[in-house]
């Protein structure tokens, strides 16, 4: 049972190994037609792609199959079987290298993820790497005599060019083919697609074919393709970007091969080298932007779900809050209404019972404020109800008074403002606002009965509104922490859940606005709030 698995695993990586020799021999043939300078040697070089995307995709395990398929598609161009070995060997490190490198440097078949990988995978991979096979090549036929020493370099440099352009414009093709190969398009995209495909086609005919090819040599028109790329970068992915590189450069050689075959000239190879060079150039461009626009969809698509979670969130908390909040209430009530029914029977009975009775009283008296409290908090955690429309702010400040009317008449308290402006806000939250300074105020005078001042300045843009008052004052060390929540400064003695600051600052917040404190003990305090003038 165990032998069979292995055998079967043996024979799959064996079927693997002749289907990429196999590839790479049928791309090979077609790169060595246009094989100019030494039939060996070619501008053209499909396989280098085909080889460098395989070992990324399949591991360095994947060698054979490439080294088998060189071997094959130089046995039967030219050379010996020495050349052909040494060719073979170069070809295969060379993806090996090449591979490599982007595994260590560039993330693997990750690469062509982000602009900055894809330009180094252009430069390690399509630069570095494919010198090693051409420098083989070229040593291994200069040694044995198949080529002279003299041609080296342009040997070389066509040699070179053909490998690194078939790792620019093959391997991207074959890996991001490979890792997601779903079309997926319908309707309208579909229409678009094909729409790209054909002006693609149609230029690239236009373009590199060999009919307006004495047209293109006095007015070069090549740039002409540029604009389609950037479509299918743009509109479409990654993928489609590499597809329509790959497909104009099959025109480019087809026009090319249609032009001038046999192609017997250095001219003509030079010609076809800086056609390659320009395939390259064009495909690192259109494959960059395509990975910098992917990468910012991924990032708008993680915005997005960060956003919708958030917002599920603060749902879940202001649910919690609110249910909490209001379930305990009915509790609350009856440990009240009880205890009043028990000191009206009891009262007087026993020693301390009727303290006792009292500070279960003030207890509860309390925890119903809290309640209150964290019963406004709530509705304010998410931004749902919040209804921005134009404000009065001196209509926000009377209604406020109005609702404090009973306080300012127990404490003698005046609240005096001239003209305030109008904001866009929500109303019911600045009221409440407001409420919560002016009760503050209040709440925190001295021995003088209090006297308020509110007032608005516009700065650099912002609405900032003042509330001054005469009272106490506060530390400079508590200026920050008092907008917590539940923070407090004065026990009992002072009516109030520590919720009022921080149920203000979330209102200021809401508003896109922010508020803070400017006081010192017994000299009063200033509390401010800017928010925006023009949303
Ligand atoms: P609460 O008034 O219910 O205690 P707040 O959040 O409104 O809660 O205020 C937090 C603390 O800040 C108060 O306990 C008080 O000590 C201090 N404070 C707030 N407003 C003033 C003020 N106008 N003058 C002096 N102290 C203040």
């Amino acid at each position: 049972m165990k032998a069979g698995r292995g055998d079967r695993q043996a024979l799959t990586q064996v079927a693997v190994w002749l289907g990429l020799a196999a590839v790479y021999f049928v791309l090979g043939k077609l790169g060595l037609r246009l094989a100019v300078v030494h039939p060996s040697a070619t501008a053209i070089w499909p396989p280098s792609g085909i080889a460098l995307a395989a070992i990324l995709l399949l591991g360095y395990r994947a060698w054979p199959g490439i080294f088998l398929g060189a071997f094959v598609v130089n046995a039967i161009t030219a050379g010996s079987v020495a050349t052909c070995l040494g060719i073979a060997s170069g070809n295969t490190l060379e993806a090996v290298v090449g591979a490599w490198l982007v595994n260590r440097f560039a993330a693997g078949h990750a690469v062509l993820d982000t602009p900055r990988n894809t330009f180094k995978f252009v430069g390690l991979a399509g630069g570095v790497s494919t010198m090693i096979g051409a420098t083989a090549g070229v040593a291994v036929l200069s040694l044995t005599g198949f080529s002279a020493w003299s041609d080296f370099v342009p040997v070389w440099i066509t040699w070179w060019l053909g490998d690194a352009t078939g790792d620019i414009i093959v391997a991207p093709l074959v890996l991001l083919w490979a890792s997601d190969w779903r079309v997926g398009l319908s309707g309208r995209r579909a229409l678009e697609a094909v729409a790209l495909l054909l002006s693609l086609a149609a230029t690239g005919v236009l373009v590199f074919g060999n009919r307006l090819s004495a047209f293109e040599q006095s007015a070069p028109l090549k740039f002409l393709c540029i604009p389609f790329l950037l479509w299918a970068a743009f509109r479409f992915g990654r993928r489609e970007a590499a597809t329509a590189t790959a497909l104009l450069s099959a025109i480019a050689v087809w026009g090319t091969i249609r032009g001038g075959i046999p192609v017997d000239t250095v001219q003509e190879n030079v010609t076809l080298l800086t056609l390659q060079a320009f395939l390259a150039v064009i495909s690192a461009m259109s494959l960059a932007v395509a990975a910098a626009v992917w990468e910012r969809r991924r990032a708008e698509d993680k915005l997005r779900e960060h956003e919708r979670g958030l917002s599920r969130y603060a749902t879940y908390l202001e649910q919690f809050a609110y249910a909490a909040s209001h379930d305990l209430q009915e509790p609350l009530r009856h440990v009240s209404l009880f205890t009043e029914l028990l000191a009206t029977r009891y009262q007087g009975q026993a020693e301390d019972s009727d303290q006792w009775i009292g500070f279960i009283l003030a207890g509860v008296r309390r925890m119903s404020e809290l309640i209150t409290g964290l019963l406004a908090f709530s509705s304010l955690v998410g931004t749902e109800g919040v209804r921005f429309s134009p404000v009065d702010m001196a209509e926000v400040a009377e209604a406020a008074t109005k609702n404090l009317e009973s306080m300012i008449a127990e404490t003698g308290a005046r609240i005096c403002y001239d003209r305030l402006p109008s904001v866009t806000g929500d109303r019911p939250q600045l009221i409440l606002l407001m409420q919560n300074l002016l009760a503050n105020a209040i709440k925190y005078r001295d021995q003088a009965p209090p006297v308020i001042h509110i007032d608005a300045r516009l700065e650099s843009g912002q609405w900032v509104f003042s509330v001054r008052d005469n009272g106490i004052g506060i530390e400079a060390a508590y200026h920050e922490t008092i907008f917590g929540l539940f923070k407090r400064l004065h026990g009992g003695a002072v009516p109030g859940a520590g919720l009022g600051l921080g149920i203000a600052k979330r209102i200021v917040e809401l508003h896109h606005g922010r508020i803070w404190v400017e006081s010192e003990p017994g000299a009063g305090a200033t509390f401010y709030f800017a928010i925006p003038a023009v949303f």
